[in-house]
């Protein structure tokens, strides 16, 4: 018999449908389960739940899940994901509404119906309507809906969002009014929520502090309910004391254009900009018009058209390859890859053989499951690399369909500030440089390959504005400042002035820095700091020198290691490591050893789905299981270390055992080349990473067992505050100059120091202006950052007074906020 799971964001709802569903029997005991709720019994769905619930009622006839609303459905895939492959076979999640559904699958299940059949009765079920020619909404909603549609946007501005309480003082001010009230998170892209219901606010309608909503109301109140609830959302809910943080709004007209007006989002690379917008609208496939053929002739369009993408693929590799930007062209190994799939392959031709699909359609169907797949991943990064699949698909979408490659039609000879909804890679890829003065994008994280791309590029950029700036004709004058996070629309003259005043401020200073950047960093006080690069590839080695990297303080070796089927060799990584030593000379080179696991698996070592990656098995963590993995490198190291000043350091460091553990690989590693008779560099030095907050607590002791410290104060802040660096709307807590960091780095610091070991700071927090005469203060002795911040940070650093900067430090370790601490830094310095 078919079994029946029927998952709900209420257990209570979940339980009650499937006793209604057993009445629809005949009294026949069938296989079903409720999976409702999370383990405490509160609203949401629990992976555990549907996972036993799947296994109890799991036979070879298969099972049928049926889901209430959005969240539960992608809980129910991620979970059916995790099976192993042949009883994935055998479960089918049904598109039925719950109740209805649910009762005929039970009915279906019960006369001992197929699988397939069971769900087609499911979904084929009648919904109940009351008759008539429309179902009568209720009086209040018939006379909301009348009139024009009237919106509003406005940022939210309170510390704890749109959410819980604010949330619902929300609905209830939305209930006053007659008007059928929408909202929508356009700022995190989320569908709208009827702002009357609890419910559907909790599920759609949340918005974090600084995301913009859009509110509208149709009926006879709709403007009084606007203000009402605009002047809620600009109060704070309560929670915001001052007038100075009144949030902004625009008023959306009612015309479709936007021509005035200012636009708030995430700064990703710094400058200012003052140019038309050069507004882009991706076109969509229309693959209805185009002829079907036989399955063999659509395979063999699928075939060309794929090895045609792969070629088209190669050609824009080997140009952003040429332009020197590896990290972009990386990319497109990755798109080579999905195309060459074999599982990916078989989907297609499964539903060309079997389902009579067009080359099309069967490629936008498989592609499109994968992409959305990969969105509801738990990480940032994986959310973010769906574009990638969709723009793989609009690619071959676009072979079959005749038209040629993709370029941007950018007219005239003036630079333009690009502004599209986001930017998959292959357009980023075509952009032409010299015609782009900036990128405003309306989606899209820190992370995006448009953010990736314009930080390389050195572009001013700021993403995540919303989607309201499409509604900017090109042409209209704009005003981008990559620093703020801001897009003016028709910026009024006074304002264009002062953009371009900062801008050639900007620019002088920068040249300034840059003719300096070699020099080294000497406080006015004469105490000298280290500034050295992050690297995390051997293309770029050569490049940091220039921007005066005095060594590099991080080398990720994980491009070493991802991205290929099987784990590179000791003598690929002697090659590799050597070529770093080599170009660096004498400078030093700390390699960090590899940092994966978890949400960065590697497809040659098996690892287990982990319900929490970033405290599971990844970095020296994954080392201890495989040891072997640490050998080769830690001897490739040792080997290489001949041809320069090379140390090596170990990632995610929680405890003293760990440590000791390394140390004895270390002499493992030295022993078996002394064996083998293989020369090596007995002056290497072996350092940790301080980025877990044990670590930090017992530093005095490991500080006595290692050479050096670097902290790394990215997943420091992780794990101090309890929030996933790459959570788009846990931003607001990941702030690396927290007091409970600062006081951590202090205590790394004093430890390593009470040694005579010196530390070096590797974080992203390392480059960051409010962040250094903190760092310098507590007396860090190394940065380490993003080459192109080292000039900034030494200019920086020459301006400063160590022994003002002690004092500043031991303030700011007193202070309660990081708000506080960055406030105080900006009077105390001149930054
Ligand atoms: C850090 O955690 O601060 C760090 C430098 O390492 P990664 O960002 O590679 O985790
Ligand atoms: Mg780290």
């Amino acid at each position: 018999m078919v079994g029946i799971v029927v998952v709900s964001h209420s257990d209570k709802l979940a339980e009650g449908v499937v006793e209604l569903a057993k009445q629809m029997t005949g009294g026949k005991e069938i296989p079903i389960r409720a999976a409702g709720g999370l383990d405490d019994g509160s609203l949401g769905t629990s992976f555990e739940k549907i996972l036993n619930a799947i296994n109890e009622v799991y036979s070879e006839d298969g099972v049928l899940i049926l889901m209430d609303l959005g969240s539960a459905i992608m809980t129910t895939q991620m979970c059916v994901e995790s099976l192993p492959e042949e009883m994935q076979a055998g479960i089918k999640l049904c598109n039925a509404p719950l109740v209805e559904g649910a009762v005929a699958a039970a009915a279906a299940t019960a006369q001992g119906l197929s699988l397939d059949e069971v769900k087609k009765r499911a979904e084929e079920v009648p919904v109940i309507k009351v008759q008539g020619e429309e179902a009568p909404l209720p009086q209040k909603e018939k006379e909301a809906s009348k009139g024009e549609v009237k919106s509003v946007e406005v940022q939210i501005i309170n510390p704890t969002g749109l959410h819980a309480r604010p949330s619902a003082i929300f609905v209830q001010l939305a209930n006053k009014f007659k008007s059928k009230i929408i909202v929508q998170n356009i700022t995190a892209g989320k569908p709208p929520a009827d702002a009357k219901s609890v419910m559907e606010m909790a599920v759609n309608g949340t918005a974090n502090k600084g995301e913009w909503i859009r509110i509208s109301a149709q009926g006879e109140d709709a403007e009084e309910a606007l203000k009402a609830l605009k002047e809620l959302v600009e109060s704070g809910f309560g929670e915001v004391e001052s007038e100075s943080g009144r949030a902004e709004s625009i008023d959306i007209q009612k015309e479709e254009t936007i021509t005035k007006g200012e636009f708030r989002g995430t700064p990703v690379y710094p400058g200012y900009v003052v140019a038309p917008a050069y507004v882009f609208f991706r076109r969509k496939k229309d693959s209805k018009k185009e002829s079907k053929g036989s399955p063999e002739e659509e395979l063999q369009k699928v075939k060309e058209a794929i090895s045609l993408a792969l070629k088209e693929i190669r050609g824009l590799k080997e140009r952003i390859s040429k332009e020197g930007d590896p990290k972009v062209a990386a990319i497109f190994d990755f798109h080579a890859m999905v195309l060459k799939d074999e599982k990916m392959l078989s989907q297609v031709e499964s539903l060309i053989r079997e389902k009579g699909a067009s080359a099309s359609e069967a490629i936008s169907s498989v592609l499109e499951e994968w992409a959305e797949k990969l969105e509801n991943q738990d990480t940032e990064l994986m959310k973010e690399r769906s574009a990638d699949i969709r723009d793989i698909a609009d690619r071959v979408l676009r072979i079959l369909s005749g038209e040629g490659e993709f370029k941007f039609k950018i007219e005239g000879e003036d630079k333009v500030v690009l502004i599209a909804e986001e930017l998959l890679p292959s357009e980023t890829a075509s952009l032409d440089r010299n015609l782009i003065a900036g990128i405003a994008v309306a989606q899209g994280g820190t992370t995006s390959h448009a953010a990736i791309l314009a930080r390389m590029w050195g572009i001013p950029s700021v993403v995540g504005l919303g989607s309201e700036v499409m509604k900017i004709p090109s042409g209209t004058r704009v005003a981008l400042d990559g620093s703020e996070g801001k897009l003016i629309v028709n910026p009024p003259q006074d304002l264009i002035q002062v953009f371009e005043r900062k801008r050639e401020e900007t620019e002088a200073l920068e040249r300034e820095f840059l003719a300096k950047a070699k020099e080294p960093a000497i406080t006015l006080d004469e105490h000298g700091i280290e500034v050295v690069a992050n690297v995390g590839n051997l293309e770029t080695v050569s490049e940091i020198l220039e921007f005066g990297a005095e060594g590099i303080g991080l080398l990720r070796t994980e491009f070493l290691f991802l991205n290929r089927s099987e784990m590179p060799s000791e003598e690929e990584q002697y090659v590799a490591y050597s070529r770093v030593a080599e170009i660096m000379g004498d400078k030093p080179v700390i390699i960090r050893t590899l940092d994966v696991g978890g949400d960065k698996p590697l497809s040659y070592i098996p690892m287990s789905r982990e319900d929490n990656p970033f405290l599971g098995v990844r970095a020296i963590r994954l080392q201890k299981l495989y040891p072997d993995l640490l050998k080769s490198q830690i001897k490739a190291i040792l080997r290489a270390g001949l041809k320069g000043n090379l140390k090596f350091m170990l990632p995610m460091v929680a405890t003293l055992d760990e440590v000791r553990w390394a140390k004895e690989i270390l002499e493992e590693c030295k022993e078996e080349l002394e064996k083998k008779g293989v020369d090596y560099s007995e002056k290497v030095e072996m350092g940790i990473m301080v980025e877990i907050p044990s670590a930090a607590i017992v530093s005095e002791h490991l500080a006595k067992e290692v050479a050096f410290f670097s902290i790394g104060t990215n997943d420091l802040t992780q794990y101090t505050l309890a929030c996933d660096r790459g959570n788009k709307s846990l931003s607001y807590l990941f702030d690396s100059l927290n007091p409970a960091v600062l006081k951590l780095i202090k205590m790394v610091v004093e430890g390593a120091h009470a040694c005579g070991k010196w530390v070096g700071v590797c974080g992203e927090m390392a480059g960051q202006k409010e962040a250094i005469p903190i760092l310098v203060g507590m007396g860090v002795d190394e940065l380490s950052m993003n080459a192109r911040l080292i000039p900034p940070a030494k200019a920086l650093i020459r301006r400063l007074r160590f022994s003002e900067l002690k004092e500043l430090a031991e303030e700011a370790l007193n202070l309660g906020t990081a708000e506080e601490v960055r406030k105080l830094v900006g009077e105390k310095c001149e930054l």
